[in-house]
């Protein structure tokens, strides 16, 4: 009988395992959109993409905004992730959210330094250097993202890889690295009505819609997603203090054929592991359940959906089931160690030798020395 991989698993491995299992999990997450403005014109954004959010007046009556999140702490929410439109401009609900869900993370561009009083992780998204902020976002906002966060312990920045930029993935590495900042990556992912506008752009042209076209868009080909991968293996190897991946993670998240199976009447992935269900909601700014709608980004097509935080977690659900019985357990642990750090752990995230597989600790090690 083949030997248990768990019960191979070394001493780190096990004892991080143990650590998931008594201080974090299980995790009981939603999703809040939590403002209907944003200060910039990202490409191709999602939050603006569709017609969901319009129509909706963001609740700016702070005691409907406790008892709100009261009423979802109540529920059992351990675990609050704010995405829309820009949370960082409605700074005092961030604040009565975190006295009632205290764990969770919260997604801005980063042009605004949060309080204090908020204790949830902070992905700081990053669309690239200067000259591509400024052609991607309608703005160059780096210079402030980086005074605000590269201090903050509760920052991670976060590269969207694009169609666009993906060559310069070696300069937005030595750039973090130089600046002390912890760098993770997410993959642009189109909505449907992006997609949609390509072919025949003209006089489909709007604020997050102004250059996209056949020839110039944000789309990752198979060269690029080929591209991007072994850039970011590179940038593992040679920066492993600085960027917060994972081997694994990398080679499935680059996957040309896509990472899911679509249901083929509706074009929705069938094994997502964040689709909406009777315990995962997304609530609108407004603070209405948004429904039975597919998911939490219900604009994104599913056929070409690598975001980040959605594709580890259905990564991490379908490894679990082979992994405690035994089968690739250890690369199981390494893909939470990696959730860990991004969304949960000490501050500020970095690899923590505690949980460190060791042949990782031990090239970490080497490579720092040298
Ligand atoms: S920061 Fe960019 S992607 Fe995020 S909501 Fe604003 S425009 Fe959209
Ligand atoms: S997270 Fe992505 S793959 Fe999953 S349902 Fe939403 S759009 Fe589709």
């Amino acid at each position: 009988m083949r030997p248990l991989d768990r019960e191979d698993a070394s001493p780190e491995v096990k004892r991080f395992h143990q650590h998931l299992r008594q201080e974090v999990l299980p995790l009981r997450p939603s999703q809040y959109d939590i403002s209907d403005t944003c200060n910039l014109f990202c490409e191709g954004c999602l939050f603006f993409a569709g017609s969901d959010h319009a129509g909706r007046r963001a609740a700016d009556d702070l005691e409907a905004v406790d008892r709100f999140f009261a009423g979802e702490a109540a529920r059992g929410v351990n675990y609050a992730e704010v995405a829309g439109a820009e949370p960082s401009l409605v700074e005092d609900k961030l604040v009565i959210m975190t006295r009632h869900i205290p764990h969770g993370v919260i997604y801005t561009n980063g042009t605004k330094k949060l309080t204090a009083e908020i204790t949830h992780r902070l992905q700081i998204s990053l669309w690239g250097l200067p000259k591509q902020s400024e052609k991607l976002r309608g703005a160059d906002v780096v210079a402030k993202q980086v005074k605000n966060y590269r201090d903050d312990p509760r920052a991670i920045f976060v590269f969207t890889v694009t169609g666009d930029n993906v060559a310069t993935i070696p300069d937005i590495v030595r750039f973090c690295a130089d600046e002390g900042m912890r760098l993770s990556f997410n993959h642009y992912s189109p909505t449907e009505s992006y997609l949609a506008r390509l072919p025949a752009p003209a006089g489909a042209r709007d604020d997050y819609f102004r250059f996209s076209d056949e020839n110039d868009n944000l789309l990752l080909s198979r060269a690029s997603l080929a591209r991007s991968k072994d850039l970011i293996d590179a940038a593992m190897e040679q920066y492993p203090r600085t960027v917060l991946y994972d081997r694994a993670f990398n080679a499935w998240i680059h996957d040309p054929g896509g990472l899911h199976d679509l249901d083929p009447g509706t074009g929705v992935a069938t094994h997502c592991a964040c689709k909406i269900t009777k315990s995962y909601r997304h609530f609108h700014a407004d603070l209405t359940d948004a429904g039975e709608v597919k998911c939490a980004t219900p604009n994104i097509a599913c056929d070409s959906c690598r975001l980040y935080a959605q594709s580890l977690g259905t990564l991490l659900a379908r490894r679990t089931r082979p992994a405690l019985q035994g089968d690739g357990f250890e690369e199981w642990v390494r893909l939470w160690r990696l959730w860990y750090m991004l969304f949960w752990g000490n501050l500020p995230a970095e690899f923590d030798p505690a949980i460190a597989a060791p042949h990782r600790l031990a090239a970490t090690v080497a490579e720092e020395a040298s």
